[in-house]
């Protein structure tokens, strides 16, 4: 199997929505299809991903380095042992020439081919992409998966009704667990806010809060004394990703999870959160994400590690809610993933027939990730391998 061309579209996010330090309506994805000398039913086969969510496209990066870094390459040098495509490979010959460290945005440009690779396997098997996966690691995927609605961004023209009415949509769209931003508005505001999501979702227990990396060590500190009192699902980014002091102070500190990892985009980076952050076994939750660190062959690493170090592997629960990680979550037998109902289209979200039900999604069947099935990414995926 050779690949003979790597395509890649910067997309733009189609809604005005922020957290407490971005802006999203600027942003862009880089969506990329991985074209293969594989021919199915008259058509070339193709891997198709992207680079998650959040750290815009990596244009630059694929197309000045990466594409004509593969370009050059046998097929050789990105098959396995038994002559089939293999997604690590392909990574770690995407490597070449670059330095260790610095994990940046090279870990999501090279996640979106690596990813790509992965659908592209799993459709030349014509199977969903958590069964190659699932195989790939040793593992019996899941039947079912847990999901959680991640939402309650600061939206232009805010306010308290808009947010309940969002927030009753997640319910009677199944889901039984929320996410909801904080860090953005005044405290008043916020606890505002989150009394809502109690009130909308009947428990604190079903209701996380995200503060995005935003706040020093006092402020993450004295923000986590005021979230005590209602004992939330977790207390996400409290503050800045690599400061494991602060971290482990409140991990000693603050009684109920913690959750961290979205920011951290390798595998040595996560392994420094687990020597030096003092994230508690059975208690905190994990969320780095496949397509902000290296892609798949990097995450499970991770997930390794996570194992290593004392964690369950029901501890992780990816960034991003999208199709992607569906899978991923699925192959690795992760706790569950985030799901962007209402946000980050045309990437967010999952197909329209993958019905929620009690917090639960069936998984879809497609080959591949599924993606040229999602409505709102078809024709933009289309227009890329057209
Ligand atoms: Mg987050």
């Amino acid at each position: 199997m050779r690949i003979v061309e790597i395509r890649e579209v910067a997309v733009h996010l189609d809604q005005a929505i922020a957290n407490a330090v971005v802006d999203f309506s600027r942003h862009t994805i880089s969506l990329v299809a991985l074209v293969s000398d594989q021919v199915r039913n008259g058509r070339a086969v193709c891997g198709v991903a992207f680079n998650s969510i959040g750290r815009f496209a990596q244009s630059g990066i694929v197309q000045d380095r990466l594409i004509p870094r593969i370009a050059a390459m046998p097929p050789e040098d990105y098959a396995g042992t038994d002559g089939t495509l293999s997604p690590a490979r392909l990574a770690r010959a995407m490597m070449r020439d670059e330095k260790p460290g610095g994990h940046g945005d090279r870990a999501s440009a090279i996640a979106a081919i690596e990813l790509a690779a992965w659908d592209l396997k799993a459709k030349l098997l014509d199977e969903p992409a958590f069964s190659t996966v699932a195989r790939a690691f040793g593992r019996d995927h899941s039947i079912g998966m847990h999901v959680y609605a991640a939402g309650g961004y600061y939206h232009p023209d805010d306010g308290i009704n808009r947010l309940r009415g969002e927030l009753n949509g997640y319910r009677e769209a199944g889901f039984t667990d929320v996410k909801i931003k904080i860090g953005g508005a005044p405290w008043s505001q916020d606890a505002a806010r989150i009394e809502a999501a109690i009130e909308v979702f009947g428990s604190a227990a079903r209701v996380a809060v995200d503060a995005n990396g935003r706040f020093g060590r006092t402020q993450a500190t004295g923000l986590g004394r005021e979230l005590a009192q209602y004992g939330l699902r977790w207390y996400e980014e409290p503050c800045d990703p690599l400061d494991y002091s602060t971290l482990r102070e409140l991990s000693q500190s603050y009684p109920h999870p913690l959750a961290t990892g979205e920011n951290l985009f390798s595998l040595p980076d996560s392994i420094n959160l687990l020597r030096y952050g003092g994230m508690r076994p059975g208690v905190d939750i994990f969320q780095m994400d496949a397509g902000l660190s290296y892609g798949l062959t990097e995450y499970a690493g991770i997930i390794a590690a996570l194992e290593a170090a004392g964690h369950d592997r029901s501890q992780a629960m990816p960034h991003g809610g999208h199709m992607i990680n569906l899978h991923i979550v699925a192959g690795l037998n992760l706790g569950g993933c985030e799901a962007y109902p209402a946000v980050f289209q045309p990437f967010g979200g999952y197909l329209p027939d993958l019905v929620i039900e009690n917090g639960m999604i069936n998984l879809p069947q497609q080959p591949g990730f599924g993606l040229e099935f999602k409505p709102e990414l078809a024709p933009h995926i289309e227009r890329l391998i057209a």
